[in-house]
C-alpha cells in the first residue's frame, strides 16, 4: 500500500544532492568561530533577512528561548498569541529559561493586532510586571500556516517603537510567507529585533535553525546558545545542508502552497467537512469536522490504515502538512482517500 505522509514537514529527508553537500563540506571548531560553513550559512541569512549577523542554532525552539532570554529580565511580560509555538510547545522555556511570564492574547487565526497589544501594556508601577517583548509567529502553525498581514506587522513595530518594546518574529516557516506573498525577506526583517527561521521545516534538512539581529545581540545569543547546551564543534556538515536547502528548496515552496490548496479544496468539497481557504495560503491544511457526524480520532485513523498519515490537531480538527518528500500523485491518492474514507460519514 502507499503511504502519503502528511504530517508535518519536518519529516522529509535529505535528498541526495543535500548528502552530497554534506559529504563535501569544509568544516573547523564552532564554539572556536572556526567552520567555514557555518560562518557562510550565518552570514547569508542574515543577509537575507536585512540584519548584521546570525547564530545557527539546534533548533527553532532554541532560536526563541535564546531571542527571549537576550530580550528581557527576569520577571518581564512577554506578549504572545495564545496559540503560539512558544507559548504552546517549548516546555514551558520562557518561564524555566528566562523567568518571565508570557501574557498569551487571544488572536484570529494566530493574528493580534496592534490595538489588542496596546491595551494589554503594563503601566510603568512597581506593582506590575515590565512589558517588554513582542513575539509574533509568521506563518502560523496552529492556524494552518495563516500569513501575518505585512500592515498589522508595520502597527505592531510603531507601538513597539512608541513604548520602547522588542519585537522577535517566529519564523519557523517565514520562507513560506515569503514565498506566498513576494514580500522579500528583508522587509521582515526592518520590523524585528531577532528573527529564528527553521531549515529542518519546508527546507528539507535534516538540523537547525538560524537565529539573526543586531551584532550586539548575536554576542549575547551566542553566549546563551552555550550555556543551553547548544554549542556545537564540526557543525559544517549540518550547515551544509542549509545552505543547500536554500540553493535548492526555497523557491521550490510554491508547489507545496499548490499542493496544499488541492487538499484544501478536496477536503472542502466534502460534506461535513469545512477548511478556511483563507487561513490555508501556505503548506498547511487544517480541517474542521462537523462533530455532529465524525470523530476526528477515528477519522485520522481510518485515513491511516488506507496509508494517509495526519495528525488529529483537536476535537474537531486534523492537520495536513506538504512537503518536499511528496509528489503530484501522493496528493491525488490522499484526495482519492478522503473521498473514499470521509466521504463515508459516520466513523
Ligand atoms: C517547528 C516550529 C518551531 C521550532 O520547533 P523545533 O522542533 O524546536 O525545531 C518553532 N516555531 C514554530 C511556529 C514551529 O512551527
Amino acid at each position: 500500500m502507499e503511504t502519503v505522509d502528511l504530517r508535518s514537514d519536518t519529516l522529509t529527508k535529505p535528498t541526495p544532492g543535500m548528502r552530497h553537500a554534506i559529504a563535501e563540506a569544509q568544516v573547523g571548531d564552532d564554539v572556536f568561530g572556526e567552520d567555514p560553513t557555518v560562518n557562510e550559512l550565518q552570514e547569508r541569512v542574515a543577509n537575507m533577512l536585512g540584519k548584521e549577523a546570525g547564530l545557527f542554532v539546534a533548533s527553532g525552539t532554541m532560536g526563541n528561548q535564546v531571542a527571549i532570554n537576550c530580550h528581557t529580565h527576569r520577571g518581564d511580560e512577554v506578549i504572545c498569541e495564545e496559540n503560539c509555538h512558544s507559548f504552546n510547545y517549548e516546555g514551558g522555556g520562557p518561564a524555566f529559561l528566562s523567568g518571565v511570564q508570557m501574557h498569551p492574547l487571544p488572536g484570529k487565526l494566530g493574528v493580534i493586532t496592534a490595538e489588542q497589544i496596546a491595551a494589554a501594556l503594563r503601566p510603568s508601577d512597581h506593582h506590575f510586571p515590565q512589558s517588554r517583548l513582542i513575539t509574533l509567529e509568521n506563518t502560523h502553525n496552529r492556524a494552518g500556516g495563516k500569513i501575518y498581514p505585512l500592515d498589522e506587522i508595520k502597527k505592531i513595530k510603531k507601538l513597539a517603537d512608541e513604548k520602547n518594546l522588542r519585537m522577535h518574529l517566529d519564523g519557523a516557516r517565514l520562507w513560506n510567507a515569503h514565498i506566498a506573498t513576494g514580500i522579500p525577506l528583508d522587509e521582515y526583517g526592518r520590523y524585528f529585533d531577532s528573527i529564528s527561521v527553521c531549515l529542518s521545516k519546508g527546507l528539507g534538512a535534516p538540523v537547525g535553525s538560524v537565529l539573526v539581529g543586531s551584532r550586539e545581540f548575536i554576542r549575547d545569543a551566542h553566549r546563551y546558545r552555550k550555556i543551553y547546551g547548544g554549542g556545537m564543534r564540526q557543525a559544517g556538515i549540518l550547515a551544509a545542508a542549509g545552505l543547500y536547502a536554500l540553493d535548492h528548496h526555497l523557491q521550490r515552496l510554491a508547489i507545496d502552497h499548490e499542493r496544499a490548496k488541492k487538499l484544501a479544496t478536496g477536503l472542502n468539497a466534502l460534506d461535513g467537512v469545512h477548511v478556511d481557504l483563507d487561513a490555508s495560503q501556505t503548506n498547511i491544511v487544517i480541517a474542521d469536522f462537523d462533530q455532529a457526524q465524525f470523530n476526528v480520532k477515528h477519522v485520522a485513523s481510518a485515513l491511516a490504515e488506507n496509508g494517509v498519515l495526519s495528525i488529529a490537531f483537536s476535537q474537531t480538527k486534523i492537520r495536513f502538512v506538504t512537503h518536499l518528500d511528496l509528489n503530484d500523485q501522493d496528493i491525488e491518492y490522499a484526495i482519492a482517500t478522503f473521498n473514499k474514507v470521509i466521504g463515508k460519514k459516520a466513523l
